[in-house]
């Protein structure tokens, strides 16, 4: 009975979401990513929101899934990276100090042909430059075809446009791959990150993967920061960059700016 419960669910879902991007249902969130050299904001994540009528909240998490598996991400992943960069591009425009915007790309996005002529189209049509454009890729995007993840990879930082590795240390990245991915960040996961104060293990391996980034040269920015003893930590370790509920939830595009604004009186 769950299992034809979980089937009708998904099964709804998926109907329910051919019709959301006509239907103007979709909507991106953005939550803040702070340097922890200066405590000024320096980015924003967009995060997809889904308002169906009758069916609420969706989570991402629900609904990405069956968005992939239906082909559909691809249509709805460039309305975000579009409706990104063109909100990156206001913020250029209007405000002192522009913030950079990351994107999340799925899986089924980066294996998709002609992914950088793609996305540069967008960032020419917006007249954003490519360096306010930070994609998100999943370890998992990156090690299931290694050799043709790094020609793309090679080819959109060819372009400028920069990538981060998210959920990292979750997946299982070959350390030797990961030297030859063009990345600028890695994105420790929240997993990690939740379990600092408790965990002396959690403390090891955000340790370890703050001081492999450094090596490589590449920075990093911890997800899911909710507490001033996990931030203590993390500055600490020397992690470059933070984002979490201890600054903001992610947030519709009135109240980011509300909250960058009252950023800038303090
Ligand atoms: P993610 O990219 O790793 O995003 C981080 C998730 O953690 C977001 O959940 C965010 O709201 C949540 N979060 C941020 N700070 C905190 C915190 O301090 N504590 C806790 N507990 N959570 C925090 P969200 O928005 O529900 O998104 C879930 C996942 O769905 C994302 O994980 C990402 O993989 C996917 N997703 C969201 N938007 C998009 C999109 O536009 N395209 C694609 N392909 N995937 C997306
Ligand atoms: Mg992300
Ligand atoms: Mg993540």
């Amino acid at each position: 009975a769950e299992m034809q419960q979980r089937s009708a669910r998904r099964l709804l879902l998926e109907n329910a979401l051919r019709h959301a991007l006509e239907r103007d249902q979709f909507e991106l969130y953005y939550q803040p990513q702070l340097s922890l050299q200066d405590g000024h904001v320096v980015g924003a994540e967009a995060l997809l929101r889904w308002h169906h009528p009758e069916l609420g909240p969706v989570s991402p998490a629900e609904f990405i899934p069956i968005a992939e598996e239906s082909g559909m991400i691809l249509a709805i992943g460039e309305w975000v990276l579009r409706t990104a960069v063109a909100q990156a591009k206001r913020w250029m425009d209007h405000a002192a100090a522009p913030i950079s915007v990351a994107v999340n790309l799925s899986a089924v996005q980066f294996r998709q042909a002609r992914l950088p002529e793609r996305v540069m189209q967008i960032l020419d049509q917006a007249g954003l430059p490519p360096e306010f454009l930070e994609l998100e890729l999943t370890e998992s995007v990156a090690m299931d075809a290694p050799l043709a993840a790094i020609e793309v990879m090679d080819e959109l930082h060819a372009r400028g446009i920069r990538m981060a590795i998210d959920d990292f240390g979750t997946g299982y990245s070959s350390l030797s791959y990961l030297r030859k991915f063009k990345v600028s960040k890695l994105k420790v996961d929240q997993s990690f990150v939740r379990d600092l104060s408790e965990d002396a293990e959690s403390r090891a391996i955000v340790t370890a993967i703050i001081t492999l980034a450094t090596s490589m040269g590449v920075k990093t920015i911890a997800e899911g920061v909710e507490t001033a003893s996990q931030l203590a930590f993390l500055r600490l370790q020397g992690c470059d960059l933070v984002q979490g509920y201890y600054f903001s939830k992610p947030l519709p595009v009135g109240q980011f700016e509300a909250y960058m604004r009252a950023q800038k009186q303090n």
